[in-house]
């Protein structure tokens, strides 16, 4: 009996294995097709001044216009395009489309950012592609910056070191994502050329008021790591006015967060903040 049961076990987990093999060599497949017919698109969510909701940026996010499931996140793609390869192509179809817009975004003097994986940074000629990008599309330098994760410093740190060093030189800034959940190695923060950090959503959602220990004790101290190396920081994942006071309580000046606005298309967001005409960036 004890044998039989078993046995059905396995061949259950073997169904299981089977379906998730068939369901990830499909959206490989989507992928790759999606690749061709360009269903890839950037979404736009403000980066707003926390004391008066003033806008100074947009992180560019990017979506899936699947045919059949419709609109996708990248928590549902992002990690099996990011195993086979893909996610270059898919980012480089993102960041041509962000130079398109960039110039009407910025209308308002506001900069976008990009989110950038870590095989890119390891590329030799990262930052001479992205330059070239950007004159392409006539993007000043100044109107655009990176999004790097600690993930993307650990490997070959002297020749990221370096991609960063250049990309600063030539007026495109550096911003470390999702600080506090990697391995957050505080020496990372000196030794690569960046602007600033933004601080992880998990740290903002534990927020409390009136606590004085946990989350609000780490943004404090990160706030004031920050300060004294010169970095600016940008509060991530604010969904509540009560979040959005705290921080200002903590010292912080800047965020994004659905309280303020979720990401949009950038048809949506131009039509928004009334930029449809622009003016050149
Ligand atoms: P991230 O760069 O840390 O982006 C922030 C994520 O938080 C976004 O998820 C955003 O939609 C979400 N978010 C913003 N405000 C709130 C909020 O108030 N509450 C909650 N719960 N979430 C909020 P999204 O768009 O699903 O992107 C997930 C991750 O995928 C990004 O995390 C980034 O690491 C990566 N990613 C996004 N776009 C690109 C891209 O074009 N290229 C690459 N390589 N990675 C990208
Ligand atoms: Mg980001
Ligand atoms: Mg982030
Ligand atoms: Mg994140």
């Amino acid at each position: 009996r004890a044998k039989a049961t078993g046995r059905q076990r396995y061949a259950i987990f073997d169904e299981h294995l089977h379906e998730a093999a068939l369901k990830l060599l499909e959206l490989e497949g989507d992928l790759r097709r999606a690749l061709q017919r360009q269903e890839f698109e950037p979404y736009y969510q403000p980066i707003v001044n926390l004391a008066d909701g003033g806008l100074v940026g947009f992180e560019a996010l990017m979506r899936w216009h699947h045919p059949a499931r419709g609109l996708s996140a990248p928590g549902e793609f992002i990690s099996i395009a990011e195993e086979t390869g893909s996610l270059e192509y898919m980012d480089w179809q993102i960041y041509d489309l962000v130079c398109r817009d960039t110039k009407r975004l910025s209308a308002r003097n506001a900069y976008t950012t990009l989110n950038v994986s870590p095989r890119h940074l390891r590329a030799p000629d990262f930052d001479q592609r992205l330059l070239e990008l950007m004159s392409r599309h006539g993007v000043k330098p100044g109107r655009l910056r990176l999004e790097v994760t600690e993930g993307a410093l650990l490997e070959q740190p002297e020749e990221v070191n370096a991609c960063l060093g250049r990309l600063r030189e030539a007026g495109v800034l550096t911003l470390l994502d999702d600080f506090g959940t990697g391995y957050s190695s505080l020496s990372y923060l000196h030794r690569f050329p960046l602007h600033g950090l933004k601080i992880d959503r998990s740290f903002v959602a534990e927020l409390r008021s009136g606590e004085s220990g946990g989350s609000t004790a780490i943004v404090r101290a990160i706030r004031l790591l920050a300060d004294s190396l010169g970095l600016e920081v940008i509060a991530e994942g604010i969904e509540t006015e009560q979040q959005r006071y705290q921080l200002r309580l903590l010292g912080l000046s800047l965020g994004q967060g659905y309280f303020f606005a979720k990401p949009a298309s950038a048809g949506d967001i131009l039509a928004r903040f009334g930029m449809e005409g622009g003016t050149p960036g």
